[in-house]
């Protein structure tokens, strides 16, 4: 038997971290001002640079995204079916529930993994109120089509564009797409606030109704004027997200590079597929996901386990299976096949190059 030496262990993902000192200089008006939250000086100035960043006139930042979803389908007072994937993080599914509306499930085109704007139309009927398709591993939904259908059809077309911070589209920010855009700081997220989320959207009057909803309905002193939750980022999460900033474009540029290096050594392989750079977009390389054709998914991720390297099972269940639901994956076989056949590999800033060649050696093996 062969003896594997392990040596570091490679995780798939890295959050980002400024450096300790520059975090520690931040947060230090916090010790004078003894503001933690509630839209204190910190979390205005975030707001203002990823307004600038992501060029939007409007943004609404969150304690996570998840909430950040929900608390749109709340405020946009939405009622009956929301089109949307299944090929997405159990968020997406899970806040169209629990937001007391109705999931419809939309199967995914197979080169990129978002929303199949074909398979849409036959969806619609007359509880429909929103589509909301995700932007798959930073891959664009087709924004163009969808938002032609959602015109035809009057609906609220609701991104979650988790994956697509930073994404640009023949110059178009993916913020400024459809009505809303979601997006996540997680800490596993290309761009962090530890955990935090944002909203970006087009029409002005939407700021004060969400903003509303984040802090229980709470305008000024002694008013209450609508049942809102609580979903407020606080200083610190502002504060590293006010770092993070800084570095984001340095990030993205090295995660360039890295999936460069991965598509020389794993692109045209037999029998795997991956995901090609989009036409006029700007990508952000949040995910390095590969798609088995002919050897089963789960022998190569056990494989690289066994290597001391952890890629993800990711999207894996697909959310219209999972059994808190009666959801069927009958009508999106595309999605099921590929959530069974895919992994993403270990993408982060700092991953050296000679990693990549650590985790492509032991694909390559397998194939
Ligand atoms: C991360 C993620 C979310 C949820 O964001 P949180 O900030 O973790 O609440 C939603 N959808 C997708 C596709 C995600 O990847």
């Amino acid at each position: 038997m062969e003896c594997i030496i392990i040596k570091e262990i490679i995780n798939v993902a890295k959050s980002s971290i400024p450096p300790f000192e520059e975090y520690c200089e931040e947060i230090k008006s916090i010790w004078t001002n003894h503001w933690l939250t509630n839209m204190g000086e910190k979390h205005n100035a975030l707001e203002n640079k990823l307004m600038k960043y992501l060029d939007t006139k409007h943004i609404s930042l969150f304690t996570n995204g998840h909430l950040a979803l929900e608390a749109i389908l709340k405020v946009l007072d939405l009622n009956g079916e929301v089109i949307t994937s299944p090929y997405t993080f159990a968020s997406t599914t899970h806040a169209i529930v629990r937001c007391g509306l109705k999931p419809v499930f939309c199967d995914i085109e197979p080169d990129y993994y978002t929303i199949d704007v074909n398979k849409i139309e036959a969806l619609i009927n007359k509880n429909t109120c929103a589509i909301m398709p995700i932007h798959v591993y930073g891959n664009l939904a087709d924004n163009e089509a969808l938002e032609a259908l959602a015109k035809k059809y009057n609906l609220k077309l609701i991104y979650d564009a988790a994956h697509a911070f930073g994404v640009f589209k023949n110059g178009l920010s993916v913020a400024n797409m459809g009505d809303v855009s979601m997006f996540s700081f997680h800490a596993t997220k290309v761009f962090n606030t530890i955990e935090g989320g944002a909203l970006t959207y087009k029409d002005e009057a939407l700021k004060q109704k969400i903003d509303l909803e984040k802090n229980f309905g709470i305008p000024g002193h002694d008013k209450v004027v609508y049942s809102g939750g609580n979903a407020k980022m606080n200083e610190f999460q502002a504060a590293m997200g006010i770092c993070n900033l800084k570095y984001v474009d340095q990030n993205i540029e090295a995660r360039g590079e890295l999936y460069n290096h991965y598509m020389q050594r794993l692109g045209g392989k037999q029998g795997i597929k991956l995901c090609k750079p989009q036409a006029n977009v700007k990508p952000n390389y949040a995910y390095m996901p590969v798609l088995f054709e002919s050897v089963n998914r789960d022998v190569v991720f056990e494989a690289l386990k066994l290597n001391g390297i952890n890629a993800r099972r990711y999207f894996y269940p697909l959310t219209n299976t999972f059994p808190c639901y009666n959801f069927t994956a009958d009508n999106t076989p595309i999605a099921y096949n590929v959530s069974k056949s895919i992994l993403t590999l270990p993408l982060y800033a700092d991953l050296s190059h000679e990693d990549v060649d650590r985790v492509c050696d032991v694909i390559i093996k397998e194939l």
